[in-house]
């Protein structure tokens, strides 16, 4: 089957915001097990994002740039950066990371808190 550019640049979208999205509700301060799990979740991600060519680029960009599971600040700072090393090779503009803080919410409202905000 030919290669459909824009399914994969979908893809790319969807993914991108669930990734970024997870990191903007990581916990500040996670357990142990919390980073792991983050730790587990990305490398999972590399190996079984459906684009094949892609997991592959993927799988060599989080060799050099290990993720960071610390907090949520760590991570958020981690997926912008490899998110900017994709654009590079795709040739896309680079994403100002500082930016970061705001961009991605989950709409979730505060959970256990007031149901309606
Ligand atoms: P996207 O890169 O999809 O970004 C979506 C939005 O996120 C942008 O509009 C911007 O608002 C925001 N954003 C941009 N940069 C950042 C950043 N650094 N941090 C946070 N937010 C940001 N496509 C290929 O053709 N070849 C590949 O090898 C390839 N590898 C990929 C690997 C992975 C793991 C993923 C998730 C996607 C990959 N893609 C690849 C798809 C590609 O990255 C884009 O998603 C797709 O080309 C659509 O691009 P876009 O210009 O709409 O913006």
């Amino acid at each position: 089957k030919l290669e459909n550019a824009t399914a994969k640049a979908e893809l790319g979208r969807a993914s991108w915001k669930l990734f970024h999205t997870m990191m903007a509700r990581f916990p500040e301060q996670p357990t142990a097990d919390d980073s792991l799990a983050l730790k587990t979740y990305i490398q999972l991600f590399a190996r079984l994002y459906p684009c094949g060519d892609c997991a592959a680029h993927f799988q060599k960009l989080l060799k050099k740039y290990p993720p960071q599971t610390g907090g949520r600040n760590a991570a958020a700072g981690w997926a912008c950066f490899v998110h900017n090393e994709v654009n590079k090779r795709l040739r896309k503009p680079e994403f100002d990371c500082n930016n970061i803080g705001d961009f991605y919410d989950c709409g979730c409202g505060e959970e256990g808190k007031d149901k309606d905000k």
